[in-house]
């Protein structure tokens, strides 16, 4: 048996190579960005004005003049106009772009109109800072050609809009593996089916295909019996059609427990069964030389969730090309009794200690059977082995299950 650092280390250095594939932009969110994205503009690209209210020259006022006479509008999407008397001004409007020989604008906040022989005037009774007081200058976020985007980051709202205003209408991204999501087990029906009273419905496939769609991969679904030639024959066909099979069930020690020695006559080479942790323990991890990798995980609902999101996830998420995420670490809240000598995968819900760190309140469960008390948790305080009291105050990695 292993440990649980040492698991993740072997799954680690089975990351797969996914190539790159262009998407169009409106179906990028969730994406892993495969290219540089650099500004083709100034960041803003011209002088834009910040504020409603007048453009003026700061030296006028400066020098003594506070009432100019209003030459015209300036909006937003006009072409620059040019401001013509050393005491007047133009109405200019958020987002247009500040008019020639003007360096300061005044917000209607701070000024009184009034209107004297036809013409219109500003008063100012809020002095200007200074010259280019409520102007966003050009280039003064970034300049172009700068990198705005390393490739590996992972496309959110505001990586979009950056691309966007770029004006990249596609972008490559990486490919996501063809996965294939398959339960085991004699006892499982599906979701549509009315079990018999020694039957459940079948949960844990449709678990693993939303989390992996929480990390923008669809999953395809199977279910197989307790079968050793039936698993053989599907597992085979399955091995040849994805790049990564994700199993639940059929890895214990039970006497229908087939598919660690199914998978070893197909070719699929261990690389560990069995991880000190709990929930989770018969966990089997594989892989055909250069070819699919293969997690079983252990059947029991809060095993596959445990395994999914401590291993499979980030898995996922480097082979996408992804960088590695923080984990965040909370306090526990309340003293927790744990005598074995594994890894403990504790169900808590977060809230914040006065600290402002997190803070993690244990949840009770009926053990790794008890999917339900999920719904009262919000990850797992990961508390190490070989300790067996973990006081109220201690700090320990948190693995969330909600995003
Ligand atoms: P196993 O790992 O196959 O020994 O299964 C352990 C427990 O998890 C058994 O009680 C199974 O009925 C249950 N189980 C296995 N697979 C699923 C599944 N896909 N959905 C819900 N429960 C499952
Ligand atoms: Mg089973």
């Amino acid at each position: 048996m292993i440990t649980v650092t040492e698991a993740a280390r072997l799954i680690g250095e089975n990351i797969l190579a996914l190539p790159v594939t262009e998407v169009p932009l409106a179906e990028a969110y969730g994406a892993v960005l495969r290219e540089p994205i650099y500004a083709d503009r100034d960041f803003p690209p011209f002088h834009r004005v910040t504020m409603d209210g007048i453009a003026i020259r700061y030296a006028s006022f400066q020098g003594g003049e506070d009432t100019f006479g209003i030459e015209g509008v300036q909006l937003a999407g006009d072409l620059p106009q040019t401001l013509k008397l050393p005491d007047g001004c133009l109405e200019v409007m958020t987002g247009a772009i500040l008019p020639l020989n003007a360096d300061t604008v005044i917000r209607y906040e701070d000024l009184k109109l009034f209107e004297r022989n036809g013409t219109r005037y500003a008063h100012i009774f809020a002095a200007p800072k200074g010259p280019m007081q409520n102007v966003h200058q050009q280039g003064s976020d970034r300049k172009a050609t700068d990198l705005l985007i390393p490739a590996g980051t992972l496309l959110s709202p505001a990586e979009i809009a950056v691309i966007a205003t770029v004006g990249k209408t596609t972008v490559l991204v990486s490919q996501p593996p063809r996965i294939a999501i398959i339960s085991t087990g004699d006892e499982l029906v599906e979701v549509t089916e009315m079990p018999l009273p020694h039957q459940i419905r079948q949960s844990n496939s449709y678990m693993l295909q939303a989390a992996l769609q929480e990390q923008g991969v669809k999953g395809q679904r199977f279910h197989l019996r307790d079968d050793k030639a039936a698993l053989f024959i599907e597992l085979k066909d399955l091995l040849s059609r994805f790049d990564v099979l994700i199993l639940s069930g059929g890895v214990s020690k039970g006497k229908a427990d087939f598919v660690p020695e199914v998978l070893a006559e197909l070719g699929v080479q261990k690389l560990f069964h069995e991880v000190a942790q709990r929930p989770g323990k018969p966990f089997w991890f594989g892989r055909v030389p250069d070819g699919p990798v293969v997690f079983a995980l252990p059947g029991n609902p809060v095993s596959t969730f445990v395994c999914f999101y401590k291993y499979v996830r980030p898995w996922v998420r480097a082979s996408l090309g992804a960088a590695a995420p923080i984990l965040p670490k909370a306090v526990l809240q309340q003293e927790v009794f744990f005598k074995p000598a594994l890894t403990y995968f504790l169900p808590v819900k977060i809230g914040v200690a006065t600290s402002g760190m997190l803070s993690a309140k244990p949840v009770t469960t009926g053990g790794s059977g008890d999917f339900a008390g999920l719904l009262h948790a919000d990850g797992f305080l990961e508390i190490p082995q070989h300790q067996t009291t973990f006081s109220a105050g201690e700090v320990y990695p948190f693995i969330s299950f909600r995003s």
